[in-house]
């Protein structure tokens, strides 16, 4: 548990995992992440997502999960319900 600057209660919540059979590796949470946590990396799998489509061969990955602050702003941007965010 932490606090706002304020005082209030604050419960970071963690970046877990990204879905790559849904992530379509548009860069939008890479962009808001101010921490260098996430890494857009080569699809681990051949042919079509999720949504039935082959978006191109790149899908966003977490590169350092130890330096997340739990802000949850790349959950927010991303409009594919990708990621998975947890308390400590
Ligand atoms: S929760 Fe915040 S710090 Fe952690 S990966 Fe997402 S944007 Fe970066
Ligand atoms: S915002 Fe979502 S769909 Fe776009 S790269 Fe990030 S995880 Fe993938």
């Amino acid at each position: 548990m932490g606090a706002t600057k304020g005082g209030k209660d604050w419960t970071p919540e963690y970046v877990v995992s990204i879905d790559h059979g849904r992530c379509i590796g548009c860069g939008r949470c890479f962009k808001v992440c101010g921490r260098s946590v996430l890494e857009l990396v080569e699809k681990p799998f051949d042919g079509d997502d999720e949504f039935g489509d082959d978006m191109g061969n790149k899908v966003m990955s977490v590169k350092d999960a130890d330096d997340c602050i739990g802000c949850g702003a790349c959950a927010r941007t991303c409009t594919k319900k990708c990621y998975t965010h947890a308390p400590a």
